[in-house]
């Protein structure tokens, strides 16, 4: 049986508890997860402070660049082993991780080896009263030790778009990844001591959130800022545990993101999109369309034409190349959403496909599947039109004006992303900067540019990461004011 061990001070290690780690498509065990507790946290906290004051905190910036470029080199060579480990944690098919998930962990370390050596600071020639004048300019310096908490549902591209940033601006990482996804974060430390990171640059505690790793890393008061990736719920707590000593936050929290589809939009690219935002990663993206609102005439053809793609989707073993729909995460997040299905029949739902479980053979009966769901008929105030299910469904409702489709989408808690279809260009330029989301798309869905801002908007997030707004949180900006 596979073991998950903590990577402290460029050493992987054990701790006395322990949970078990079940794959989800089957649920059966397949590994041992040490849980990291106050003891360990506090020693990958003081191997991570330890190593800002040693080579380090003195390499040129050069030599970490080199470094950086080094970790996606590695991490591509063994390109094989991300992508098993990943598939065994998260049951998601191995085409999704090939194409989508593992090669932007790479691709992270190159984007912020690049960023971090282009980017300039500012500097400004002030006028003064002798006439002499003053310059200004500023200089980056890292912020320190950076707590890094991940979620489980696209755990080392999330992980990285924290990590990669953090050391290519100089700090030292204590990385808590979600219990349920514990592989390749520890993977990556093998990749850490191949390339020669410095040991205590990036560490790895494995363990829950509350009452374990995750609250006692939160709460440490020698790490100087917290980025966390996860539910809002969490992100208030988290929240509170930094207020304590004053640490910055980062948070990339939840969504309940709407597509708008205009009548005169390409039909088909518009269906292929929604297929994929809808029910990728068995809808567990946080960037999903679990709100769909369609131009009246198209309401009909639209509803039916992803009902019949949703069908075709086809639930099984990650590893056979005709799988097209994984498990969800684990049985009780399994819990959680079939509750909602529940819950969308009982408010008055019209189902259009799915709604249950689907029939899996023998080897698979025990894992967690659902049917890729759709639903129309409710009203906006259903908690299925206002809760983040973080399913493979959604709910479609028809719009009849472009006023209207603005206050559909913005008739939510949340402002993560948003998807637009429509052929009008003004249509698009005049709606999207109506949105309250972070990131709005337009005839497109999870495009991502990684020097453009990323986070979310209302209670989806504090901040923005991506390109030179990383550097802005992941280093403190000093001024320096020279009387010349
Ligand atoms: P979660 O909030 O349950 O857990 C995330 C992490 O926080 C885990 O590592 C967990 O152990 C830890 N944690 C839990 N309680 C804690 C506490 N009190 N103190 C410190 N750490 C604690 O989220 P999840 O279920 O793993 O992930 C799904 C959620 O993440 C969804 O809401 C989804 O929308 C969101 N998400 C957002 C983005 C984004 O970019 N905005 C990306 C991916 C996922």
């Amino acid at each position: 049986m596979k073991e998950f061990k903590h990577f402290i001070n460029g050493e992987f290690c054990i701790s006395e508890n322990y949970f078990d780690k079940l794959c989800p498509t089957d649920s059966n065990v397949i590994g041992r997860v040490y849980e990291g507790l106050e003891q360990e946290v506090d020693h990958a906290v003081n191997a991570a402070e330890a190593a800002l004051a040693g080579p380090w905190g003195k390499m040129s910036l050069d030599s970490r660049v080199a470094l950086l470029n080094s970790i996606a080199d590695e991490i591509t060579r063994r390109f094989d082993d991300f992508v098993t480990a990943e598939m065994a944690d998260t049951g998601q098919p191995r085409s999704t991780m090939e194409h989508a998930f593992i090669p932007r962990a790479a691709a992270n370390f190159r984007i912020f080896a690049d960023v971090v050596k282009n980017v300039p600071s500012e500097s400004f020639m002030t006028d003064t009263p002798d006439g002499a004048g003053a310059l200004n300019y500023a200089i980056r310096k890292p912020k320190g030790v950076i707590g890094v908490v991940c979620p489980w549902n696209a755990p080392l591209l999330l992980m990285t778009w924290k990590v990669a940033p953090a050391l290519a601006c100089g700090n030292t990482v204590v990385v808590k990844p979600s219990e349920e996804t514990p592989a390749t974060a520890a993977l990556l430390g093998e990749v850490m001591q191949t390339v020669g990171l410095p040991a205590g640059v990036y560490n790895v505690v494995h363990g829950g959130g509350e009452n374990s790793a995750g609250a006692f890393l939160t709460a440490h008061q020698k790490v100087d800022a917290i980025t966390f990736t996860g539910e809002t719920g969490t992100g208030t707590a988290i929240m509170k545990a930094a207020a304590n000593g004053m640490r910055d936050v980062s948070f990339e929290l939840g969504g309940k993101n709407a597509g708008l589809v205009f009548a005169d939009c390409d039909f088909d690219k518009a269906v292929d999109s929604f297929v994929r935002s809808a029910f990728l990663n068995c809808g567990q993206v946080c960037l999903g369309t679990e709100r769909i609102y369609v131009e009246r005439p198209l309401f009909e053809k639209f509803v039916a034409a992803l009902a019949i793609r949703a069908e075709q989707l086809k639930a099984g073993d990650p590893e056979d190349p005709t799988t097209t729909l994984g498990p969800l995460i684990s049985q009780g997040h399994r819990e959680k959403v079939l509750s909602y299905y529940k819950k969308a029949i009982a408010e008055g739902a019209n189902l259009v496909t799915g709604g249950g479980v689907p029939e899996m053979p023998e080897a698979l009966a025990n894992g967690a599947w659902v049917q890729p769901t759709i639903w129309t008929g409710l009203p906006e105030t259903a908690s299925v039109v206002q809760e983040e299910i973080f399913g493979p469904c959604c709910h479609i409702a028809p719009f009849d004006t472009e006023a209207e489709a603005v206050a559909l989408a913005n008739a939510s808690d949340y402002g993560l992303s948003t998807t637009i279809w429509t052929s009008d260009l003004s249509c698009a330029h005049r709606v999207a900067a109506q949105i309250e989301v972070g990131i709005t798309w337009v005839n497109s869905w999870f495009l991502r540019d990684l020097r453009t801002p990323f986070g979310g908007s209302k209670q989806s997030g504090i901040g923005r990461e991506g390109g030179v707004h990383s550097l802005e949180f992941y280093t403190e900006t000093r001024n320096i004011c020279i009387k010349l």
